[in-house]
């Protein structure tokens, strides 16, 4: 008897520690300016915020209406469009248009009762220019690599804070990106991004150190396209998105 409790509770104890334990890649390349790697688990994990939810910003006149509820015309094929909401499914989706600096207005949801463990149950993306990704993850709650929790510059910097709603609410990004700056095949200044999660600022223009890569350190390419599109990420999770608008930056007159 007296065995048989020693073993529940060897078990018991394992489990809890299993718990405890944040999925990450400890033996990943070691990032530049800091002592941690990619996808490291033992960053430090961002504080939680607790916030108002998505704020929903209305498209001023000058957007490109990527998602209002109605068509997925502005997409490639693959997410499926019900009752008004853009929902991922099938594969990643692209903008038919092509942007290079951007603001974009984006909200989501992971549907309550999903289950979710650190990065599987309720993972997407947002990728400016279809290489540049902006984690969205249901990371209320949920642990991860900080690297790649909601907010993140994914493999690369995790969020000044985490400011994920509950799963099941409404959620927004706000975002502004600038493409990298070559001359010839040298980088002199690198994309850049800031984001606002639901009106909390997460990336405080924040520099990419390449195109987004998974377990692998990321470094930009020596040639570099002037636009992309920006994709949707299908990461086997039916994450749904709703007002969808974008601005293209330019320069002032
Ligand atoms: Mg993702």
């Amino acid at each position: 008897m007296k065995f048989k409790k020693l073993i529940i509770c060897i078990f018991s104890s394992a489990c809890v520690i299993a718990q405890a334990e944040i999925h990450g890649y400890p033996d990943g390349p070691k990032l530049p300016g800091v002592t941690y790697s990619v996808h490291d688990p033992a960053r430090p994990q961002p504080p939680a915020v607790m916030t108002g939810g998505a704020v929903t910003v209305k498209p001023p006149s000058d957007a490109i209406v990527l998602f209002d509820g109605t068509s997925l015309d502005a997409w490639s094929p693959g997410f499926i469009l019900k009752d008004g909401l853009m929902i991922a499914a099938a594969k990643d989706v692209d903008t038919k248009q092509s942007f290079g600096a951007v603001q974009l207005h984006i909200e989501w949801k992971l549907p309550a009762g999903r289950p979710i463990n650190g990065q599987g149950g309720g993972n997407s993306g947002i990728f400016l220019m279809g290489l540049y990704e902006v984690q969205v993850l249901q990371s209320y709650q949920n642990p991860t690599y900080p690297d790649g929790q909601a907010g993140s510059m994914y493999g690369q910097l995790p969020p000044l804070v985490n400011a994920t709603s509950p799963q099941g609410e409404w959620q927004s990004y706000d975002l502004t990106f600038e493409p990298p700056v070559y001359e010839g095949e040298k980088v002199i200044k690198p994309a850049k991004l800031s984001l606002f999660h639901n009106g909390v600022c997460l990336q405080n223009g924040e520099s990419y150190l390449g195109p987004t890569q998974h377990k692998v350190l990321a470094k930009y390419p020596p040639k570099h396209p002037l636009t992309g599109p920006i994709r949707l990420q299908w990461h086997n999770d039916p994450v749904e998105f709703r007002n969808i608008w974008v601005r293209p930056l330019g320069s002032r007159p």
